[in-house]
């Protein structure tokens, strides 16, 4: 039970951490994963801009070298000196590469003449070594594209001769190549440019153009400018790096460090250095930035659900606790902790399969607890609940380790007793049972003794079903409590016959009903001195069809089982109201049992019979067991004051019979106390007995209540009750109960003018009435 409990809780946990973490999860890389990837795009756009950002800057420096280079190649006059067959070199030296090296910073240059021919070097600092084959070589290319270009723009005129006529700017610029390359491990920037006149030249052939090439390093002021021009961080160049020379286009790649790389190339794609800076990455940056906001967001995430996943593992095991719980309370009665009926007829029945077919016997015990209702009632019902708790903790001790105890109702418990030897056996354990309950309890400094009558019903003996088997031992307690209690019964198959005919019983009492089989009779109390019958009490009579009489001591319990006597009592009242009209000053004393009282108009009704029958409420007395008080007493006590109010005498029958009849006195001022017969028939010269007579005599003289006494057999109680002056006498000794012709001529008899009762002396001889005994 508390497995599956737990189990339960266990799958409901499941079903909601498992998806929630993962949904967590997931959102929380998910986003994770989203940002780094547009953080790593945007990196890369800004690399990229970057890059064409240096491009732009390097392509711009070669286009002003360009310009700066224009100002000596396109000119008359150096295109005059240069293509002369000896050009003058100090003119070249002072108006063309001097000059560009003080005016613009080209440190080298040299004139490539139409042959393909270095004509004149020049280097500000007079060296030489840096012509190697390489750098012509690296040159090669760019002077190539110069000359075709400008053998391409001379054009034919009608007369048969070549013209060159630069017209605009842009193709004396398209005229010009730049580029860098590396001189001696330095990048340098260069420029080629056709030496061309600045208005015209017309030539019979074309002829390809001296060349002037210009170099400039790329260090100091003019990487500065490129710097510049960027605005980006960190600009340098560094070396060549050996490993990117993968072609001859520039690496659009970044550095994984944070370094932005452009790679220089020359013409001919050898490595000539890289252009290196600071990259910004405004995604990593961003992410930079973000990043411990996240972090705090994903462990705020990740804390609530740790938080929730607690939550829920508490909550569900709460769950689980609780169901528990429930399915114990569902199975287990919360005062005396033992299982319920419902869980007993399932441990019954388990216990019962277990034991098919191993030739054991299985024993299901009811128990019954003896007056529990009087208890309750005299004590209070957390008494009764501490009676209850001791007797189920005692059929715990004493029944054997492998039995089952249950309560079953308020003052019901049940047993199951397994591998019961022989019948011999149970009843051992039975007594013990017994001797255990009789024990006293403590309730306070009340010492309380409990007794239980028990049904018993073994299998297979009385059968193997479950139901069967407690409706057997059911049957069985009733017999017990029938043959008065603190005993036990096993049951015998004449006792479902008694069931069964109690149920006939019930049946046939209806029909009797309908059908006026019934009458009532009517037995007269005499005064003390046995001179005049003061009242009668009406007793129902049942005389079936066929002659059979029914005691009411077997119908009056089954009409109260039935809930017959409410109709039964009424018409008792209706026909012994209407007939004390036949006997005047005599009281009518009727019975009336404890349901009768549930019935919530009962007082009503009673002064609607008296009322019509024109009886004065003063002859009718309504005679009470103290059972009336058991259960929702209140009631009961409110009706019985209303019924008091009215007038109608109330008697308390079968005092001392009961279990603690004297606080009945105490809650309700009776009218009269009706001495149980039992007190009488005890007394035949038993000194102790007589005394306790006595006392209930005074006792309730004392009280102020008419005192009766029933079940007079002999003239010695009489006798007895007389000195004790006892205020009415009823019983055989004075008369049987009588019908009511027969009352009627007795009443005459007896209480005529002729001749009063049994005589003036205490001699009290049953002269006039004995025939009829
Ligand atoms: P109860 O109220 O105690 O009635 C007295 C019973 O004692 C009557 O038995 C009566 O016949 C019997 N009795 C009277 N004198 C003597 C005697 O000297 N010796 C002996 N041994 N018995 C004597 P009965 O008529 O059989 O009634 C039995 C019980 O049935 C009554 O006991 C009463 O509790 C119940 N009862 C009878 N009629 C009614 C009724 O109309 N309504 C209700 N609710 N109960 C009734
Ligand atoms: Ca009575
Ligand atoms: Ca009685």
């Amino acid at each position: 039970m508390n497995y599956s409990a737990k189990n339960s809780g266990g799958k409901i946990a499941g079903a909601i951490i498992v998806p929630m973490v993962a949904i967590v999860l997931i959102s929380v890389f998910g986003i994770f994963g989203v940002m780094h990837w547009s953080a790593h795009l945007s990196d890369r756009n800004a690399e990229q801009s970057q890059h064409t950002l240096v491009a732009g800057a390097m392509q711009l420096t070669q286009n002003h070298l360009v310009k700066q280079q224009t100002g000596v190649a396109i000119w008359e006059e150096a295109y005059h000196v240069v293509n002369q067959t000896d050009p003058d070199k100090n003119w070249i030296h002072n108006n063309m590469t001097h000059w560009l090296y003080q005016n613009h910073g080209f440190t080298k240059s040299m004139l490539i003449d139409r042959e393909l021919a270095v004509q004149s070097v020049y280097a500000h600092d007079l060296t030489q070594v840096w012509m190697t084959p390489n750098l012509i070589e690296d040159l090669r290319p760019a002077v190539a594209k110069v000359r075709a270009r400008y053998i391409v723009s001379m054009k034919k005129t009608p007369s048969g001769l070549y013209r060159f006529a630069p017209e605009y700017n842009e193709t004396r610029r398209s005229i010009a190549e730049t580029g860098v390359l590396s001189i001696d491990g330095q990048p340098h920037l260069f420029t080629a440019s056709a030496v061309v006149p600045q208005i015209l030249s017309i030539s019979k052939k074309r002829t390809p153009p001296v060349t002037l090439v210009s170099l400039m390093p790329l260090n100091g002021e003019k990487l500065h400018e490129i710097a510049e021009m960027t605005r980006l961080e960190g600009f340098v160049l560094k070396g060549f790096e050996e490993s990117s020379t993968a072609g001859p286009q520039p690496s659009r790649r970044a550095n994984t460090d944070g370094a932005g790389q452009f790679q220089l190339y020359s013409p001919l794609g050898r490595g000539v250095g890289v252009l290196g800076w600071n990259t910004t990455r405004p995604g990593s940056q961003m992410l930079d930035r973000i990043t411990p906001f996240l972090a705090l967001a994903a462990f705020m995430i990740a804390a609530l659900v740790i938080a929730v996943i607690v939550f829920t593992r508490l909550m569900t095991k709460r769950l689980a606790r609780s169901e528990a719980k429930a399915v114990l309370a569902a199975r287990h009665d919360a005062l005396s902790g033992l299982p319920n009926r419902a869980r007993f007829h399932a441990l019954l029945k388990e216990a019962l399969e277990t034991g098919f077919g191993k030739n054991t016997n299985t024993a299901v015990v009811y128990i019954d607890l003896d007056h529990f209702k009087d208890i309750n009632d005299t004590l209070g019902h957390s008494a009764g609940d501490q009676v209850i708790v001791a007797v189920a903790q005692r059929l715990k001790w004493v029944i054997p380790d492998d039995g089952i105890v249950a309560r079953i109702s308020g003052d019901e418990f049940a047993m199951v007793i397994r591998n019961c030897e022989d019948d011999e056996w149970l009843e051992y354990i039975l007594d013990q049972v017994q001797d255990e309950i009789g024990r006293p309890i403590m309730i306070g400094s009340h010492e309380l003794f409990a007794s239980l009558s028990m049904g018993v019903a073994v299998a297979p003996r009385d059968g193997n079903d479950p139901d069967d088997l407690l409706r057997k031992a059911d049957i069985a307690l009733y017999d017990a409590k029938a043959n008065g209690r603190n005993r036990r019964s096993f049951f015998e198959a004449n006792m479902e016959h008694q069931v069964q005919s109690r149920d006939r019983l019930s049946r046939e009492l209806r029909l009797a009903l309908q059908n006026d089989e019934l009458d009532l009779a009517y037995q007269p109390q005499s005064d003390t001195g046995g001179r005049r019958i003061v009242s009668v009490e009406a007793l129902a009579r049942w005389t079936k069809p066929d002659g059979t009489v029914v005691s009411p001591a077997q119908f009056i319990p089954v009409a109260e089982e039935t809930g017959l006597i409410n109709e039964l009592g009424i018409w008792v009242l209706n026909k012994a109201c209407a007939k004390a009209h036949d006997w005047p000053g005599v009281i009518v004393a009727v019975n009336v049992s404890p349901n009768q009282f549930k019935h919530p108009r009962f007082v009503e009704k009673v002064m609607a019979i008296l009322a019509a029958n024109n009886l004065p409420p003063q002859r009718l007395e309504i005679e009470v067991t103290e059972s009336v008080f058991a259960g929702r007493n209140d009631s009961v006590l409110k009706a019985l004051r209303r019924l008091k109010n009215l007038g109608v005498k109330v008697a308390l029958d079968d005092f001392g019979s009961g279990y603690s009849s004297l606080s009945y006195l105490r809650r309700f001022p009776f009218d009269t106390l009706k001495i149980d017969r039992d007190f009488l028939s005890g007394m035949n010269g038993n000194p102790e007995a007589e005394a306790i007579l006595v006392s209930i005599i005074q006792l309730g003289k004392a009280l102020g209540m008419t005192i009766v006494a029933e079940g007079i057999e002999t003239l010695e109680q009489l006798r007895f009750l007389q000195a004790h002056d006892c205020h009415r006498m009823q019983g055989y000794y004075i008369s049987k109960p009588r019908s009511e012709a027969d009352l009627t001529a007795f009443l005459e008899e007896f209480n005529g003018d002729s001749g009063g009762g049994f005589g003036t002396d205490l001699s009290f001889q049953p002269r006039k009435v004995g025939a009829r005994f």
